[in-house]
C-alpha cells in the first residue's frame, strides 16, 4: 500500500516551496516534486520586493545562510528615452525591509532547505501524468527512465510559466504573456545598493535593467510583452548586446568583463483567467497561475502570497477532507480579492507608459518636480518607503 500524502506540489521554485512550508507548520504530509536537481539556476532578475521579503522573514527564512547571496538596494536610477534620469532614494522606517538581489540559485535552494527541514519529503523527476479519483489524485514521474507513482489528496501544481499541472488538468489561467533575456554581467563599475532600469527606445515599450549582485556585477536583461515581440520579431541576444554597448553601460565596464548565463524565458503575465486556477483537489500557484506583475515583471512576491493561500485553504479543509472544486474555488477567490485591483492598476499604468516613449520621458521628468511618481512607486513597494528624489547625484 503506497503512502497516501495530505499535499503533492509539483516545482519547487519560490511558490512551491513556500506552500511546502505553509503544509508543513499546520502539520500535513508534503512530497515536493521537482523534475531539477538543487540548486538550480532559473532565468530571473533576482529581484525580491520588499513585502517578499517581509513574508519570508515571518516564516524565520531570512538567516545568515540567505543573507551571504544577498545584495541589499536602498536607491533606484531611472532613465528615459531622451535621456531624463530620475534617482530616487529608499528612505526606510525602522523594520521595514530594503529591496534584495538573491540569485535565484541561492534563493530556491535555501527555500527548499527551509521545506525539508520542517519535514517536507522531495523527490526528483518529471511529472507527466495525473489522474484525480473520488478520494485523492495520483501523479506519475519519471525519473532516468524509471516512472514512479504518487498518491495525495491534493495536488498543487507550482511548476512555472510552462506548467505540466495546467496542462495536464485543461486549466488556461494565463491572458497575457511576456517574454525576456537574462544574464550575468561580471566585471563593471556600479553603485551596489541601487537599481537600474533603462527605457531606451530600442527596445520600448520593454526595459532593460541592471541589478547589482555584488560591487563589481549584475545581473542584466531586458524583457517586452509577447506581442511586440512577435510584431517586431527582435533577436534578444542582440538586443542585450546592444544594451551593454550602450554609453551608459560601456563606459563602466573593465577590459576584461564578461557575460555568463545567458538564459530567455516566458512571464505568464497577470491578472489571470481566476475561475482558471483550480479544479477538484487541485490548485495552481505562482507562474502556473499566471500572477507576475504585468508591470514590474516580479512574481516571486505573488508566488508567495498564493503559495501561503493555497496552504491555508488546503489545512482548512483537511479534516472533513472536501476538496471538491467548489471549496478550491475559495483559494481564487481569496486571492483575487488580495491580487486583481492591484494586477489590473499594474496593467493600466504599463498600457499607459508604453503607448509613447514621450510618456515615459515625461513620466521621468515629473519625478524632478513633483512628489506624483512617488504614489505610484509606494504602491509599487507596498508602503511608505520611496520617499524623496535623490537630487544629490
Ligand atoms: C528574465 C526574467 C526576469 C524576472 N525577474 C524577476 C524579478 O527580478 N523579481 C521577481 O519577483 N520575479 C521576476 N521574474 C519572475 C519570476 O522568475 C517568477 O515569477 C518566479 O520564478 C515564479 O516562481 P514559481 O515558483 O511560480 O515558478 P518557478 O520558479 O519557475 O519554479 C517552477 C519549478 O517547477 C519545476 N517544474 C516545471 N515543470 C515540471 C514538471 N513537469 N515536473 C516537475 N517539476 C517541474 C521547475 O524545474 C521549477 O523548479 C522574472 C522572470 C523572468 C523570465
Amino acid at each position: 500500500m503506497h503512502k497516501v500524502y495530505d499535499v503533492i506540489i509539483c516545482g519547487a521554485g519560490p511558490a512551491g516551496s513556500i506552500a511546502a512550508t505553509g503544509l508543513r507548520l499546520k502539520g500535513l504530509s508534503v512530497l515536493l516534486l521537482d523534475e531539477k536537481e538543487f540548486p538550480r539556476d532559473k532565468v530571473c532578475g533576482d529581484q525580491i520586493t520588499p513585502l517578499g521579503i517581509d513574508l519570508l522573514k515571518e516564516f524565520g527564512m531570512v538567516d545568515n545562510g540567505l543573507l551571504k547571496y544577498t545584495q541589499k538596494i536602498d536607491k533606484m536610477l531611472i532613465q528615459g528615452p531622451d535621456k531624463a534620469v530620475a534617482r530616487l532614494q529608499f528612505d526606510l522606517k525602522e523594520n521595514q525591509s530594503e529591496i534584495y538581489i538573491i540569485p535565484r540559485r541561492a534563493l530556491d535552494h535555501h527555500l527548499v532547505r527551509g521545506a525539508e527541514n520542517l519535514g517536507t519529503e522531495r523527490f526528483t523527476g518529471h511529472l507527466f501524468e495525473i489522474c484525480t479519483h473520488t478520494d485523492g489524485i495520483s501523479v506519475k514521474c519519471r525519473t532516468g527512465g524509471v516512472v514512479h507513482q504518487f498518491q495525495g489528496k491534493v495536488l498543487i501544481g507550482a511548476d512555472g510559466s510552462s506548467s505540466t499541472v495546467s496542462r495536464l488538468a485543461g486549466l488556461h489561467p494565463v491572458k497575457r504573456r511576456g517574454i525576456a533575456i537574462r544574464a550575468y554581467l561580471h566585471g563593471i563599475h556600479l553603485q551596489a545598493d541601487r537599481l537600474e532600469g533603462y527605457f531606451d527606445r530600442k527596445w520600448l515599450p520593454g526595459y532593460a535593467w541592471l541589478f547589482p549582485t555584488s560591487q563589481n556585477s549584475a545581473n542584466i536583461g531586458l524583457g517586452m510583452n509577447v506581442d511586440h515581440f512577435k510584431k517586431t520579431k527582435p533577436n534578444l541576444k542582440d538586443l542585450l548586446s546592444v544594451f551593454v554597448d550602450q554609453p551608459y553601460i560601456k563606459s563602466r565596464l573593465s577590459e576584461d568583463f564578461s557575460i555568463e548565463n545567458i538564459g530567455t524565458w516566458p512571464l505568464n503575465i497577470g491578472p489571470p483567467k481566476w475561475n482558471q486556477l483550480y479544479k477538484d483537489r487541485l490548485i495552481l500557484i505562482g507562474d502556473a497561475a499566471s500572477l507576475i506583475n504585468p508591470f514590474t515583471g516580479g512574481g516571486i512576491e505573488t508566488g508567495i502570497i498564493s503559495g501561503l493561500l493555497a496552504a491555508e485553504v488546503i489545512a482548512e479543509h483537511l479534516a472533513d477532507d472536501d476538496f471538491s472544486k467548489k471549496i478550491m474555488k475559495t483559494y481564487a477567490k481569496r486571492l483575487k480579492k488580495k491580487l486583481n485591483l492591484e494586477q489590473t492598476l499594474f496593467l493600466i499604468a504599463t498600457k499607459i507608459v508604453g503607448a509613447s516613449p514621450w510618456i515615459v520621458e515625461f513620466l521621468i521628468k515629473l519625478v524632478e518636480i513633483s512628489d506624483l511618481p512617488f504614489i505610484f512607486m509606494k504602491y509599487m513597494y507596498k508602503g511608505n518607503r520611496v520617499k524623496r528624489v535623490d537630487r544629490t547625484k
